[in-house]
């Protein structure tokens, strides 16, 4: 038994149909089951709970025993003097409220369905990667697609979040926080934080200033990053050191990239190349990308030509995890609503990306339409399902409340 599912209980007004009475006999009215309060403090609070003849207006704290209240010292905590109803799973002892009288206590041992009980527990103590696995059902496509829509935009908020931060860091400015984040995201999980002291290093400016010399720009960006092997790349070692000079580069320690965790395709040195192709290819990226009036424009930013040609793929992840948060943020920030819908729509006429996750989801029956269900089914797997959030997940809600 676990306190969050106490909670999930109240909030789902899953007590509606019982007859309700405290611990000394008192019948219980619900009338407003209180606002769930996930910060420190009662849990649930401005309920409004008749009690005998009388009503309260309060706050309302549950445990899993009654003698947790003594537990966490909340007699001597000001924030709970206004709980008017304790709920507990096992009233194993009476708590005494500010004024001494004792605090009216609804026990739920006897009231909770055992298939509830069971399913839930099963969620939590299967060894399944995916918790819900064998008794998933899918629910129907509208409450499913409300879903999905809930979790696409968390997806995009957590990433938007970074790019905020970027924001701060540089004191509002886009552009070069778009560089950053582009640059990070360049670097995938294994290399992210290199690929961004390497775009820090390195001013915009002064990749600007060379667009039109696609091996300077690659010279800095592969000997800021301490990449160019002399030997074999002479040239390209005498046109960093030139260049280094004119613009005070500091090059990064070659152990900070890391090559074993990687896939050849993905090594720091191919991905240094497409980010040098791009940056060769387009300026002012970001002024574009809020530009753009479809997704195939988008699209078209991205094409790069030449040896370190981006795959339409790798554009879409790119587009999914760089231009179409930028935009939305951007949306939000300038409050320009129509550059949020506009993120939404372009992410939908994305195709889904295909891995084990998505994959997975798909021999469920739900297979990902596009590139906002399949981020939807990403956010779902590594904020819910990894964290077991079961009762805060809709397919979790659907199993346990439904037989
Ligand atoms: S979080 Fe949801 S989808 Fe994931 S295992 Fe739990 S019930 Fe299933």
């Amino acid at each position: 038994m676990k306190e969050e599912l106490l909670h999930f209980i109240w909030q789902s007004k899953l007590l509606a149909g019982n007859k309700l009475f405290t611990t000394n006999g008192e019948p219980i009215q619900i009338i407003k089951q209180g606002i769930y309060n996930k910060d420190a403090g009662p849990d649930f609070l401005n309920a409004r709970i008749k009690i005998g003849g009388t009503e309260w207006a309060g706050n309302l704290e549950m445990h899993i025993h009654s003698s947790e209240w003594l537990q966490h010292r909340h007699q001597n905590d000001r924030a709970y003097d206004n709980v008017i109803l304790h709920v507990v799973y096992h009233h194993d002892k009476p708590v005494l409220n500010k004024h001494g009288q004792e605090l009216p206590t609804l026990e739920l041992k006897e009231l909770l369905q055992p298939a509830l009980i069971r399913k839930y527990t099963y969620l939590l103590q299967n060894k399944h990667t995916i918790a819900c696995e064998t008794i998933f059902r899918l629910p129907d496509p509208v409450k499913t697609n409300l879903w999905l829509s809930r979790l696409l935009i968390e997806r995009l908020e957590h990433k938007c979040n970074y790019l905020n931060d970027l924001l701060i860091r540089t004191n509002q400015n886009w552009e070069q926080s778009f560089y950053l984040f582009t640059a990070r995201y360049f670097g995938m999980k294994t290399n992210a934080q290199p690929f961004e002291w390497l775009a820090e290093r390195i001013p915009l400016i002064a990749l600007a200033k060379h667009k039109e010399r696609p091996e300077q720009i690659l010279a800095m960006l592969m000997g800021t990053a301490g990449l160019i092997d002399e030997t074999k790349q002479p040239d390209l070692q005498a046109e960093f050191l030139f260049l280094q000079h004119k613009y005070h580069l500091e090059a990064l320690p070659r152990h900070v990239w890391k090559f074993s965790q990687t896939r050849p395709a993905n090594f720091p040195t191919v991905r240094i190349k497409q980010f040098a192709a791009l940056i060769h290819e387009s300026s002012h990226l970001f002024s574009k990308v809020m530009q753009v009036r479809d997704v195939c424009e988008l699209e078209e930013l991205y094409t790069v030509t030449g040896e370190s040609k981006l795959s339409r793929q790798s554009i879409q992840l790119i587009l999914i995890n760089t231009s179409i948060p930028a935009l939305f943020l951007y949306g939000k920030k300038m409050n320009k609503p129509e550059l949020c819908e506009k993120a939404l729509s372009f992410i939908e006429e994305l195709n889904a990306e295909q891995n084990a996750t998505i994959r997975f989801w798909a021999s469920k029956g739900l297979k990902a339409q596009n590139a906002a269900q399949s981020q939807a089914l990403l956010q779902l797997n590594q904020y819910y399902c990894t964290q077991l959030a079961c009762l805060t997940c809709m397919f979790g809600q659907n199993i346990l409340l439904n037989e």
